[in-house]
C-alpha cells in the first residue's frame, strides 16, 4: 500500500513475518501502534531485539534457553531415565501443564519431512542418539503429534531406541488423528499420556 511513509511500508511488511498475519492485519498493527500505543510498540521491538538475539538453545534439548543448559536439563531432582520427544517448546509446554510427568525432553524442533529439508540431522538425532548411548535413559516416549509426519517421527524415534536398547512408547490414542498437542485439552492430553503404549 501507499501511504506516503516508507518506513510505515516497511513496518506493515516485517509485521507480515508472524504467523496468521496477512497484509490487512498487519496494516492494523502498525496504525494502531502509531496511533494509540506508541510506548507498547517500544517495548515490544525492545523485547522482540532481546529475544531473538539471546534466546538460543539449550545445548542439552534444544528448547529454547538464555544459558547453554536449560533450567529444566539443569534440575537435578527429575527422573533421568525418562526421555519425552517432543516437536516444539509449544509441545513441551503443554505436556508439562497437563501432565504429571517429570522426566526430562529432548525437542526436535520439527517433525520428519524430507520434502521441507527436515531430516534427521535437522532434527537433532545424532545428539538424540548419543543421549541414548549414554545408558541413564530407560525409555523414550514419542510425543510427537498424531499427523501423518509426527507418525512418521515415532517411527524414526522407535527405531532409534531399539538400536540403543531403550523401550520406546507412544502417546494412547485419545489424541484425535490430525491433531496437534498444543491444542488438545488437558484432560486427553494428560490421558493419552498416562496410557502411552510400547512402540514395536
Ligand atoms: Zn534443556
Amino acid at each position: 500500500m501507499s501511504t506516503g511513509s516508507p518506513l510505515l511500508a516497511d513496518l506493515i511488511d516485517a509485521l507480515r513475518c508472524l504467523p496468521g498475519v496477512g497484509a490487512k492485519t498487519a496494516q492494523r498493527m502498525a496504525f494502531h501502534v502509531l496511533e494509540r500505543d506508541r510506548s507498547g510498540g517500544r517495548r515490544l521491538s525492545e523485547r522482540l531485539a532481546l529475544a531473538v538475539e539471546r534466546i538460543g538453545n539449550c545445548t542439552r534439548c534444544r528448547t529454547f534457553s538464555e544459558e547453554p543448559v536449560c533450567a529444566l536439563c539443569a534440575n537435578t531432582s527429575r527422573d533421568r531415565s525418562l526421555l519425552c520427544i517432543v516437536e516444539t517448546p509449544v509441545d513441551q509446554a503443554a505436556i508439562e501443564q497437563a501432565t504429571g510427568f517429570r522426566g526430562h525432553y529432548f525437542v526436535l524442533l520439527g517433525r520428519l519431512s524430507p520434502l521441507d529439508g527436515m531430516g534427521p540431522k535437522e532434527l537433532g538425532l545424532d545428539a538424540l542418539a548419543q543421549r541414548l548411548g549414554e545408558g541413564e535413559v530407560k525409555e523414550l516416549i514419542a510425543a510427537t503429534n498424531p499427523t501423518v509426519e509426527g507418525e512418521a517421527t515415532a517411527h524414526l524415534l522407535a527405531q532409534l531406541a531399539r538400536a540403543a536398547g531403550v523401550r520406546a512408547s507412544r502417546l494412547a490414542h485419545g489424541v484425535p488423528l490430525g491433531g496437534e498437542l498444543e491444542f488438545i485439552d488437558r484432560g486427553t492430553l494428560a490421558h493419552a499420556f498416562g496410557g502411552r503404549q510400547s512402540l514395536s
